[in-house]
């Protein structure tokens, strides 16, 4: 197929590697003229520019810029692109996203693919970054099933595990696995750069290892996304957070009370919680 991507970026590039190692031809657009001599470079795409002209007579196009600019990208492809053009997104909430442009686009369908590093840009791009993880597409009752089986037929063979649910699940179930950790992780580090004694902190720096390497991750990444979970998927994260305030709250009162054995309990049920989770 002839594929297009707007927005070159970690997952923008990252999808184009993927696509064209398919034998799929991959047209590129992003703001910078840097970024798309790069996506060149890097073989992310066959032809890169900052017109949205370039998307006229692409089969299926992936909008993968930031959220706030999907709905514009999309409003802006409009005027270049004919009805067949499936298009779809990858932003990470869906319920928004879905609203403002199913009444827009009748061959729209939403899509995040569970995947990412703690980089962005399009030098972060990676051979393989979605093989072997979750893949939500969020096709709703007016989405034509043509619309959907041809963003299937394109990432089937990347190794993606295909999953269908409704966008406000998909907010719903997000906010507990990716925007409630995003937001956990930066506290953690954060509380962790609170530590006065200026010795101690750099002894906690040079020991820090895998655990930390695990836990900081997501709180380690790219800002911007952060932001945007929050200011998009507001109202799930804010539940999730008050849940995980009470948890806490809870462990650290059998700590204070040193209820040894319930501390021991409980962190027993989440040792054998976490295997249903990955
Ligand atoms: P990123 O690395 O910062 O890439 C976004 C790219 O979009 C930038 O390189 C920028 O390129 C380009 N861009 C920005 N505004 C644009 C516009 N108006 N028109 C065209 N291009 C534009 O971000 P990302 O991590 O790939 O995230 C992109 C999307 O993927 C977001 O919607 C995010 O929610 C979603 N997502 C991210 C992850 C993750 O872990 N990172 C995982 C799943 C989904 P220029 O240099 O040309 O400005």
């Amino acid at each position: 197929m002839k594929v297009g991507i707007v927005g070159l970026g970690l997952i923008g590039g990252s999808l184009g590697l993927d696509l064209r190692s398919q034998g799929h031809t991959v047209l590129g657009v992003s703001r910078k003229a840097r970024t798309c001599e790069l996506a060149i470079a890097r073989g992310a795409v066959d032809e890169a520019d900052s017109d949205l002209a370039l998307m006229a007579d692409v089969d299926a196009i992936f909008v993968c810029t930031p959220i706030v600019h999907i709905l514009t990208t999309v409003q802006q492809l409009i005027p270049h692109i004919s009805l067949d053009t499936v298009v779809t997104d990858v932003g990470s909430v869906k319920a928004s996203i879905v609203k403002d442009l199913s009444p827009i686009w009748k061959n729209f369908v939403g899509g995040h693919p569970m995947a990412g590093t703690a980089e962005s840009g399009i030098e972060a791009a990676l051979h393989g970054l979605f093989a072997g993880n979750p893949y939500v597409l969020t096709p709703t009752d007016v989405t034509p099933k043509s619309a959907v089986e041809r963003i299937e037929t394109l990432l089937r063979p990347l190794q993606v595990k295909l999953f269908h649910c409704q966008p406000e699940e998909h907010d719903r179930a997000v906010a507990w696995i990716s925007h409630l950790p995003v937001m956990t992780s930066a506290s953690l580090i954060s509380a962790c750069l609170s530590e006065s004694d200026q010795a101690v902190l750099n002894l906690a720096k040079m020991l820090a290892s895998s655990g930390f390497r695990d836990t900081s991750r997501v709180g380690g990444g790219n800002p911007e996304l952060g932001v945007m979970m929050a200011r998009f998927n507001k109202s799930e994260v804010l539940r999730s957070l008050s849940v995980y305030r009470d948890r806490l709250d809870h462990i650290t009162q059998l700590i204070e009370q040193e209820k040894w054995e319930e501390l021991q309990a409980e962190l027993e049920k989440t040792q054998a919680a976490r295997s249903d989770f990955l």
